[in-house]
């Protein structure tokens, strides 16, 4: 096991070892009660259910996977897991290293092989996107493994800063109020869809990789460019991160809690059918009086420090 992280003075000698269990003692109790608040908050997982965990290679769907089986070993149902990757022949994939991960964790599993990198390279110019095809070829045989495992639900390794920066993504170059949902009906009406990682903060996945060693396989294998846009806004959310402690959560509650007779779309609320009831609400809209907010943190001088 690796040091996973250690805050402002490096942790050394015995009093350091005993911290840094500490904080990764507590960054494991986190990462369960998330995921398990998440599970719980959006009723992802029911007795009896079968989870596909897709395991990608990437430290997310290592997390997922590694805390769904913490979960499922205390959970107060039943449900079983099966784990799938699948192997999409990009040039130099390790295609020995998720089957032996697998194995030790003595999980069930299924590689599927299907050269996508091929289809993708053919049909895509050189010099455009690939991930758009890359992703639906991916998506539509991923929901064929489910149907012939029989699972009953898809579990996808997406967290709470990919939900933000897929929001942010939606609202500057889609023009719509949008995200990633928890849980969601595949577009073939036939999978449940889930996303146990919805609370999760990417630093601790980032941090919880680091302990546990998992044998990531880079996403950069298939030579395909970085989606720029998706670059920038995760800069962007870093950067309000550092500079505005607390911005984040905010943002991410805010996603909890919308207020459709406050926002402009008519299909969301019935502005024109809307009437005065004669009764006061104190919970009402003060129309003309400003909102008061509370005042903004200052950015914190304590970083956190990767060892
Ligand atoms: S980065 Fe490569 S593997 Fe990932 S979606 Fe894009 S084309 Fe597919």
């Amino acid at each position: 096991m690796s040091a996973v992280w250690t805050e402002r003075e490096e942790a050394t000698g015995a009093a350091g070892a005993m911290k840094i269990e500490r904080e990764t003692h507590k960054l494991e109790k986190r990462l369960c009660r998330e995921v398990g608040r998440a599970i719980v908050d959006y009723n992802m997982i029911e007795e009896g259910d079968k989870v596909m965990v897709c395991v990608s290679g990437g430290k997310d769907s290592y997390a997922l996977l590694d805390i769904l089986l913490k979960l499922r070993a205390r959970a107060p149902i039943h449900f079983d897991i099966v784990a799938v990757n699948l192997d999409q022949k990009q040039p130099g994939f390790p295609e020995d290293v998720l089957p032996g991960y697998l194995k030790a964790l003595g999980v069930p599993f299924h590689i599927e092989e299907q050269d996508t990198y091929s289809i993708v390279k053919r049909v895509i110019p050189e010099g455009k996107t690939t991930c758009g095809l890359c992703s639906r070829l991916r998506r539509g045989i991923l929901y064929r493994v489910a149907d012939e495992l029989g699972a009953t639900k898809v579990a996808l390794g997406h967290h709470r800063d990919d939900m933000l920066q897929t929001f942010f993504l939606n609202m500057f170059f889609a023009a719509k109020l949008k995200s990633m949902p928890p849980k969601l009906a595949s577009d073939d009406g036939r999978h449940i869809v889930i996303r146990p990682l919805a609370y999760v903060a990417e630093k601790d996945l980032i941090r919880w990789a680091q302990h546990r060693e998992f044998p990531i396989i880079p996403c950069t294998l298939c030579g395909s460019q970085e989606n720029l846009q998706r670059k920038q806004v995760g800069e962007m959310l870093r950067e309000w991160e550092r500079k505005h402690p607390g911005r984040i959560e905010n943002m991410f509650g805010a996603l909890q809690s919308i207020v459709p007779s406050h926002l402009l779309d008519g299909s969301a609320f019935d502005f024109k059918g809307l009437k005065a009831t004669g009764l006061p609400d104190a919970d009402g809209d003060k129309a003309f009086d400003p909102t008061d907010f509370p005042a903004a943190a200052a950015p914190s001088a304590l970083r956190v420090v990767q060892l």
